[in-house]
């Protein structure tokens, strides 16, 4: 009998301090990454205007979490999870190492394919296996997602400390502080994963096929298209960064017209030809309103790593006595925010379940999203004193992550959880993946926005922020206002 973990599974450890290394990686490198693109040759950055260097972090983000649909897919199909975790740890062990060597943009961008290639790998699979360790389900599943979400955060919050130290002195050695946080993270993968027993060795379909289930197949139709889709965003990720800079944005936009069109083929396919009945056909309507929810809330969430990233750059004043905070550790708030409120907000639901007060997930998703819009008021303010010539506190930024923070708390849990419960049982793996497209929309159009942030038209910051409020406010609400006919639709889920 292995020793457990905070009363869980043993193999639970091992998950926790892989995905914590590997989110140190990620996030520690994300704070840093616009900064890199945008400062001058001189400042031995890559010398990329905002607008490009947004559209390239948009994209390169986005590809993340879309390719965790064919890394799934791989994993079930061919790999089993534990060599994707793996694999997929060592490409981006890589891929933070070809950045941590100077060179040409091209070079760069190659790094970035690793990455994003490996997280693909890692990332869904990962959180597969976790739910794996608790066959039964239930409120220990939930407790079990809960600890490792600290892991999460806890890595986030590392990273971002750590990668953005080291950076101010030498990117380089920032980026490979992300390597080393990695190999780290699969040295304790290998040494520990005894601990998991044969829990992913095998790909799922196998195991289904010998079970006689299927659960989460994709079929052939959509797995040509994501390999499809992958070769394109290689290559048009790998293009990007030799091509004339001012065709980024044009070619971020088209991507994200192009998501939005598949995702919507997609519901129309599983609603026409999925074999739904009126139950179904009812919940799979709700997932894609809670797709286009988190959609809309990650837009501005993951700002954090672009537009808000460069406004703490150029606009924040971060001096601490004698010493300049480095602009990407200003993020750190959130992963903080994060590890010191999820029991809390945890703790509130719980109690008001206890009076029947806890509210419905479209409630919460409303919440979650307007809470999102208040922090971007914070910034219209903040935006406001920035555009006269004086740097803000730091205080303003950290207020805003706060209110993000929360947000994120209400909504992603909650939606991940409520999209695995309201989708049919042979389309959960696939719904899943819809999760993640939302994600990867959100930071594709976070992405974009980061172009409007820079010194020569400070004035029109607090206008683009304003957007940002207008657009959440008013889908937050409306999530709010048809919560009783989305409640309907959801039948026994709340
Ligand atoms: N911060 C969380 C993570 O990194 C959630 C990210 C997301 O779903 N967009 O896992």
């Amino acid at each position: 009998m292995n020793k457990g973990f905070f009363g869980h599974p043993a193999g639970l450890s091992t998950l926790f301090f892989t995905e914590m290394w590997e989110r140190f990686s990620y996030y520690g490198m994300r704070a840093i990454l616009i900064l890199f693109m945008t400062a001058s040759l001189a400042e031995k950055g890559l010398g990329i205007d905002p607008q490009s260097a947004g559209a390239i972090y948009g994209l390169y983000t986005a590809g993340v979490y879309l390719l965790t649909l064919p890394g799934g897919w791989l994993a079930d199909n061919i790999l089993g999870q534990r060599k994707a975790i793996w694999y997929g740890g060592i490409l981006i062990m890589i891929g933070h190492l070809i950045l941590a060597i100077p060179g040409s943009p091209g070079i760069f961008v190659l790094g970035l394919v690793f990455v994003a290639s490996g997280t693909g790998l890692l990332k869904p699979n990962i959180s597969t296996v976790v739910g794996d360790l608790y066959p039964e389900g239930g409120a220990r599943r939930d407790q079990g997602f809960s600890i490792f979400y600290m892991g999460i955060n806890l890595g986030s919050f590392f990273g971002q400390i750590f990668v953005p130290f080291l950076a101010a002195y030498n990117w380089h050695w920032g980026f490979g502080a992300a390597a080393i946080g990695m190999f780290f993270g699969l040295l304790q993968f290998r040494l520990t994963q005894g601990s998991l027993n044969d829990l992913g060795l095998k790909p799922k379909l196998k195991e289904e096929v010998e079970e006689g289930v299927a659960v989460g197949k994709v079929n052939g139709v959509l797995a040509g298209a994501l390999g499809l889709a992958l070769v394109g965003f290689l290559a048009v990720l790998q293009w990007m960064g030799t091509i004339d800079v001012t065709t980024a944005t044009g070619i971020a936009q088209a991507v994200g017209v192009i998501i939005v069109v598949i995702t919507l083929f997609y519901f129309l396919y599983i609603m026409v030809a999925g074999g739904l009945n009126p139950d179904e056909k009812k919940k799979v309507l709700v997932i894609f309103f809670l797709f286009v929810g988190a959609a809309l809330f990650w837009s501005g969430f993951e700002q954090a790593g672009s537009s808000l990233n460069l406004f703490a750059r150029d606009f924040t004043n971060r001096m601490v006595g004698s010493w300049e905070v480095p602009a990407g550790m200003l993020q750190s708030a959130n992963a903080l925010v994060i590890i010191l409120f999820a029991p809390i907000v945890g703790w509130i639901w719980v109690k008001l379940a206890a009076r029947n007060l806890n509210p419905n997930t479209p409630i919460k998703f409303g919440i979650g999203i307007i809470l999102m819009g208040l922090g971007f008021v914070v910034m219209y303010f903040a935006a406001q004193i920035a555009a006269t010539g004086t740097k803000v506190g730091m205080g303003w930024l950290w207020f805003t992550y706060f209110l993000h923070s929360i947000g994120e708390l209400t909504l992603s849990p909650v939606g991940l959880s409520a999209t695995t419960k309201l989708s049919p049982k042979r389309y959960v793996g696939q719904m899943m993946g819809i999760w993640f497209v939302g994600a990867s929309l959100g930071n594709l159009i976070a992405g974009l926005f980061a172009g409007g942030v820079n010194t020569e038209n400070a004035s029109q910051m607090p206008a683009l922020f304003l957007s940002v409020v207008t657009f959440s406010l008013i889908s937050g609400t409306l999530f709010i206002i048809f919560n009783p006919i989305l409640k309907k639709w959801m039948g026994n889920v709340k």
